[in-house]
């Protein structure tokens, strides 16, 4: 296609987005479909010398890497100020799902539809333990950000399900092979906190004979939510969550000072650029949502995370990252994100460092893609941009933990992007089941697996 004809495409495509924030303003405060500032999903074409890093260098909330650019999650302004920067950019979808307005306020402690709210975790969490005082075991790890600064905050808990959990879950490396889950350490991916919910009732209720082995045979902890002041940041506004990704330290840039609040610029500190493996200054500047924060594990979610991880698995691993982990290695982290259908494993800080053990985590791996048929690779080999400080790399960097990054839900559609629709959880759920369990199952010898 000539340059011009491309030109015309998009400014055609600018056009229609205006009409439709502007129908929706008017006619339409029901659906919400497309938001009135136009938060939604881009495509940025790269064209001539123009890279992703320059994309990146930006600020750009970028989504994944696509064929012929990038898509990036942002607003009219944001879209505005990549256009007057030279790029071309195409609007493609809303952020948001249609909810149906009898639903976005149906049950206590929900919001968008049905996706509990960090107290409803809590609570949720509490009545586990209480009901199974034999088979799981409620821990707090640490402080969130605003804890620790006294402006309220949640404690960061970690729910531990084995048989005999009131002798076992003592937070050590003592005992059964572990595997640990977390979720919505990026607040805004709502999808990931509400799988680590249904993965406790699974653990703790089922009979599936699988299930019971699990319980026997390992310490199963999920984290649901280590980003606990972001997701109350997102339920806030309970129609059209907020798109906020980082945790709520604005020390360094505050929502005033990085103009609102939105996927196009926001405060706070990315807990998954923050982890001390390959802790990189330059990914991102404090209004951009890959911030990393001021150093290397300055955050007290990632300490409380990291203390945690240190605490129940055994370290197998020497401090240089290139080294393969030692013999006897055991445990598996999942670390649960969204989107873009993907299993990752490490290394996402670098595309030309290769995991030592790379092979057998490609073997683990695709005993879980055989259940959810997402596609297995690096960072570099999936999403298309690295990730350095992220917690599946520091997992197995330093402690030689098979750590793995989900990217749950597709590029596009209603149970495409941060914000599925709630009646996606039950197809996730279904898909990612057997590969939790292959997971738990893998952390006795995750390095010993036979394809
Ligand atoms: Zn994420």
């Amino acid at each position: 296609m000539k340059r011009t004809q491309r030109r015309a495409l998009g400014l055609a495509a600018t056009l229609s987005v205006a009409a439709l924030v502007t129908a929706t303003v008017t006619a339409s405060a029901g659906t919400e479909s497309v938001s009135q500032d136009g938060e939604g999903y881009y495509q940025v074409s790269l064209e001539g010398n123009r890279s992703l890093s320059q994309l990146k260098a930006t600020g750009a909330d970028i989504t994944r890497a696509t064929s012929g650019g990038a898509e990036v999650a942002t607003d009219s302004r944001g879209a505005q100020e990549l256009r007057d920067r030279g790029y071309q950019v195409t609007y493609r979808s809303s952020l948001y799902a249609p909810v149906p307005k009898q639903a976005t306020r149906a049950a206590a402690g929900t919001y968008y539809g049905g996706y509990h709210t960090v107290a409803a975790h809590e609570a949720h969490n509490a009545k586990v333990a209480a009901d199974h005082p034999t088979l799981a075991k409620v821990h707090d790890i640490g402080d969130s950000y605003l804890k620790t600064t006294g402006k309220g905050g949640h404690d960061i808990q970690a729910v531990c399900i084995t048989e005999s959990a009131d002798k076992a879950c003592s937070l050590s490396t003592a005992g059964k092979p572990k595997m640990v889950l977390m979720g919505q350490i990026h607040a805004r991916e709502v999808s990931t906190g509400e799988l680590a919910y249904r993965w406790i009732d699974e653990l703790t209720t089922s009979a599936d004979p699988e299930i019971v082995q699990l319980r026997k045979t390992r310490e199963l902890w999920v984290i649901p939510i280590a980003n606990p002041d972001g997701v109350d940041k997102v339920a806030s506004r309970p129609d059209r969550p907020i798109s906020q990704r980082k945790n709520m330290n604005y020390t360094s840039a505050d929502e005033a000072k990085c103009g609102g609040t939105s996927a196009f610029r926001q405060a706070g500190v990315d807990l998954n650029r923050n982890s001390d493996l390959a802790w990189d200054p330059n990914e991102g500047t404090a209004c951009g949502q890959t911030f990393p924060g001021v150093k290397a594990a300055s955050e007290p979610e990632t300490q409380a995370v990291q203390g945690f991880l240190a605490k129940v698995y055994p370290d197998k691993k020497d401090d240089d990252y290139k080294a393969a982990v030692k013999p006897g290695a055991s445990g598996v982290f999942l670390t649960l994100h969204a989107y873009g259908n993907y299993v990752i494993h490490p290394y996402s800080f670098t595309n030309t460092t290769k995991a030592p053990d790379a092979a057998a985590l490609k073997t683990l791996g695709k005993k879980m893609t055989a259940f959810n048929k997402y596609r297995l690779g690096t960072a570099g080999e999936t999403v298309g941009y690295t990730a350095p400080g992220g917690t599946d790399d520091w997992a197995y960097g330093r402690l030689g933990v098979a750590g793995y990054t989900f990217e749950v839900g597709g590029s596009s559609g209603t149970c495409g992007g941060f914000f599925p629709a709630y009646s996606c959880m039950d197809g996730f759920w279904e898909k990612n089941r057997g590969a939790f369990i292959a997971a738990a199952q893998g952390a006795a010898d995750p390095y010993g697996q036979k394809g």
